[in-house]
């Protein structure tokens, strides 16, 4: 079974994670006086629900896409039962739809 790739969108919110740690730490150790391990431990507290969050979009994408797989492996008996309500004419042997009335080849009426 073949499930379809992640969108491109899903990734990427997991890279530069470190970055972001180191940045954040900056900014309030420069801009807010803050202590330098405190900032860092903000920094990692922050980039841990960014984490949290990767893995909750992750998921989520897969939960979307694994609803869209399910949907389309739904709609295709949908379309055979489709071509099911095509049958002989009784009259012609010819294709005609199910709910005809009279057949489309030989004009026979089909109601019953
Ligand atoms: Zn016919």
């Amino acid at each position: 079974m073949t499930k379809p790739s992640k969108p491109l969108e899903a990734k990427g919110c997991g890279c530069g994670l470190t970055i972001v740690v180191v940045a954040i730490a900056y900014v309030l150790a420069k801009f807010f006086h803050v202590p330098g391990g405190v900032a860092f431990g903000i920094g990692v507290g922050v980039a841990v629900l960014g984490v949290v969050a990767y893995y909750v979009n992750e998921f989520k994408a897969q939960k979307i896409l694994d609803h869209e797989y399910e949907q389309t492996k739904q709609l295709q008996p949908a379309a055979k039962e489709e071509d099911r309500d095509e049958v002989p004419c009784p009259y012609c042997g010819e294709t005609i739809l199910r709910v005809a009335k009279k057949c489309k080849h030989c004009q026979s009426m089909l109601e019953l």
